[in-house]
């Protein structure tokens, strides 16, 4: 071999693999095979192989299986980013003329989303709260999917899945929920009736705040009616599988939304720790909201607390758990801004998830493209604060947020 392809193909033989206690990073495009013919069963799907990393890579085969298990799926997608997901998994049963059914308290990058896609033909029916009734009222012939975040994303509206999978199971129509901000150690969807579950890994699961990354899980019941469901006609013959098959072979390969190795890796990393974060963090989130609705003037929007209209499903859905986000509302825009930049711990961010605790004014970042109204039916208003709780130690949190909030009442410079 010459220097150029000794460079490429001398050594390089791999040391004592499948024993690695991590999945191995395979930050690689492609896979080599032996012969021709080993390569061209695996692309006719006769056997198991890795081709090309936009149609599978085995890290997030790694983290794909391990969600799939959490969630209680049948297969599980990696997305480059929760966007992709949400985007992918809509797309994968939903055709031009089609219609979807949302909520209005959505993320703000999820409206935006279904605006783009009714550029495309699909139509989206916005519900302000997001019930069973709500839903069956609209509910029509071109209905073709019901989607809504668990716990809404800032405004904490909580799903009644049993009872909304109910009304659109009788009308042969599948619910999404994106379970972000539940996270699969506080709330299961798929057990609780929901048809498919979609995660930003970039929050609670990777947790350490240093990846984009989603993944779509099916679970796998929902019993298509390919007449209906013309989106997934092509792919009748997997039957219950049908999405997850369609997204895999189709809509995911083709419109290259896979997530990225080393984010695969570091998600991988980030959920090991999922349970013991979540408990710290909804620990620390309640004590910070009972601490901040004491104080004069503060309007705290938290699950736990028993004046919140959603407190029934903490104990219902939630295994007891209110979550790591809290919202609270100070009066004005420019108090808003005082008090957060009166923070010395939490960080201005917009990012939730962490185990920092992150703070922002939604309203005037992730909720810029929204109109006023759009944004308030979001439950997100002029003065409203959205926390992100970490897992610093409570008695640091409620003393930062006590401080800054008497800061901004008073003026004064901190
Ligand atoms: C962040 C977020 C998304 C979007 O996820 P990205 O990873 O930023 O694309 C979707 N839904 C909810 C509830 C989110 O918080």
């Amino acid at each position: 071999m010459e220097f150029n392809t000794r460079l490429l193909h001398g050594g390089a033989i791999p040391v004592n693999p499948g024993r690695e206690i991590l999945p191995p990073i395979a930050q690689v495009t492609a896979f080599r095979y032996g012969s021709m013919e080993e390569l061209e069963s695996v692309f006719q799907h006769k056997s198991m192989g890795y081709a090309y990393s936009r149609i599978g890579n085995p890290t997030l085969t790694a983290l794909e299986q391990r969600i799939n298990e959490l969630e209680g799926g049948v297969g599980a997608v990696c997305c480059s980013s929760g966007m992709s997901a949400i985007t992918n998994a809509l797309l994968a049963v939903c055709n031009s003329g089609d219609e979807i059914i949302a909520a209005s308290r959505l993320y703000g990058g999820s409206i935006d989303l279904f605006h783009d896609l009714e550029k495309l033909g699909i139509h989206t029916v916005f519900v302000r709260e997001l019930t069973a009734e709500a839903c069956r009222e609209r509910i029509n012939e071109k209905t073709r999917v019901i989607f809504g975040e668990f716990i809404s994303n800032p405004s904490l509206q909580v799903l009644d899945i049993p009872a909304l999978a109910a009304v659109a199971h009788e009308a042969g129509i599948p619910l999404f929920v994106d379970s972000t901000t539940a996270t699969p150690y506080v709330a299961n969807p798929l057990s609780l009736g929901a048809d498919v579950v979609i995660h930003s890994t970039s929050k609670y699961i990777n947790g350490g705040g240093n990846s984009i990354g989603g993944v779509i899980v099916d679970g796998g019941k929902f019993a298509w009616d390919f007449e209906k469901h013309a989106a997934l006609r092509e792919f009748k013959k997997y039957g219950k599988r049908a999405l997850s098959v369609r997204l895999r072979t189709d809509i995911w390969e083709n419109t290259g939304g896979c997530m990225a190795p080393m984010n695969a890796f570091l998600s991988y990393i980030g959920l090991d720790t999922l349970g013991l974060r979540m408990e710290k963090i909804c620990k620390n989130a309640d004590r910070l909201a009972k601490a901040l609705a004491e104080l004069p003037g503060i309007e705290v929007n938290y699950l736990t607390l028993e004046t919140h209209p959603y407190h029934q499903y903490v104990d219902k859905e939630l295994n007891g758990y209110g979550g790591g986000i809290l919202t609270f509302r100070t009066g004005s825009k420019e108090k808003a801004f005082r008090i957060v930049n009166a923070l010395k711990y939490a960080l201005i961010a917009s990012n939730i998830g962490d185990i920092r605790t992150l703070v922002i004014h939604p309203a005037s970042t992730l909720y810029i493209h929204e109109a006023a109204e759009e944004r308030e039916a979001a439950g997100v208003f002029d003065d409203t604060i959205r926390v992100s709780v970490g897992i610093e130690d409570a008695e640091d949190l409620i003393r930062d947020f006590t401080e800054a909030i008497a800061a901004a009442e008073t003026g004064a410079e901190l």
